[in-house]
């Protein structure tokens, strides 16, 4: 476990099995937890290390979206969950799913399931695939405010190519936004995928958020300088697709000369 702020602890991402980031925002009177987890396993690791650190009052969870890496430890937490309510829907659908290793070959072969997450389940859980999907007890539309008692989170819905129910997090006092997974790229396409009209609308959303610490779930907490980087750069990026008409040549040309060297795995990734 480590120390965002003063008020927020959070255990890191592991790629191993692609665990996200879950961290707990602790308030006066009450401590809320975002996300619960790839696995039962990965919800009592943190669980247990909130345990090891004294973090107590903790009989909430607030989910990002309704992806397994971050919804299937929610029976383990066995809190009050709260969700936007497409992630309620999504995850409504996947109770009838089977897990078994031929259910999740099919569902990949139907294009319904995404390859990495497949492998990824199978990883994580080994042959005794213990899933139990749970619903959120209290969904919202918009927006929703919780005061833990000295520190406000507003739990923000606004969606992306990654996912329809994406939503964030920010915490007013210790200026800290957690994005779940929302500036990633859809991943229930043939390839993944951008939408300049969904990554701009996505941007002014998150602009409207004065933090200094951004936390995207499966990489390093950022500082605001790095993060405004990584925005600076889908901007550019949906710029030049747009100038260039969609012509992949002429837009990693513009992008190399504007950035006067070769481009990054990220920047490729992103173009
Ligand atoms: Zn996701």
């Amino acid at each position: 476990m480590n120390q965002l702020t003063d008020r927020i602890h959070y255990l890191p991402p592991d790629p191993e099995t692609d665990r996200p980031i879950l961290s707990a925002i602790c308030g006066t009177y009450q401590t809320l937890i975002v996300d619960a987890g790839n696995s039962d396993k990965h919800a009592k690791l943190f669980l247990d290390e909130l345990n090891r650190c004294q973090v107590k009052n903790h009989h909430a969870v607030v989910l990002t979206h309704w992806h397994w890496d971050h919804s299937f430890g929610t029976n383990e937490m066995n809190k009050l969950t709260i969700a936007h309510e497409n992630t309620k829907m999504h995850l409504e659908k996947m109770m009838e799913y089977d897990w078994s290793d031929e259910a999740l070959n099919n569902r990949v072969q139907k294009g319904l399931e995404n390859p990495f997450c497949s492998e990824m389940i199978k990883k994580e859980f080994g042959t005794d695939r213990n899933i139990t999907i749970t619903l959120p007890n209290i969904t919202f539309k918009d927006k929703l405010e919780i005061d833990l008692g000295g520190i406000r989170c507003v739990v923000k819905h606004v969606g992306g190519d990654h996912s329809d129910d994406s939503s964030l997090i920010f915490v007013e006092e210790e200026k800290a936004l957690f994005l779940g997974d929302c500036l990633y790229p859809s991943i229930y396409t043939q390839q993944p995928q951008y939408r300049i009209d969904n990554v701009r609308h996505l941007l002014e959303n998150i602009e409207m958020f004065d933090a200094k610490i951004y936390v995207l779930s499966h990489e390093p907490p950022l500082s605001k300088d790095d993060f405004m980087g990584y925005i600076n750069l889908l901007n550019l990026i949906c710029d030049l697709t747009e100038k260039h008409q969609r012509n992949h040549l002429n837009l990693v040309n513009e992008l190399t000369s504007q950035l006067n060297r070769k481009l990054s795995q990220l920047e490729e990734e992103v173009v």
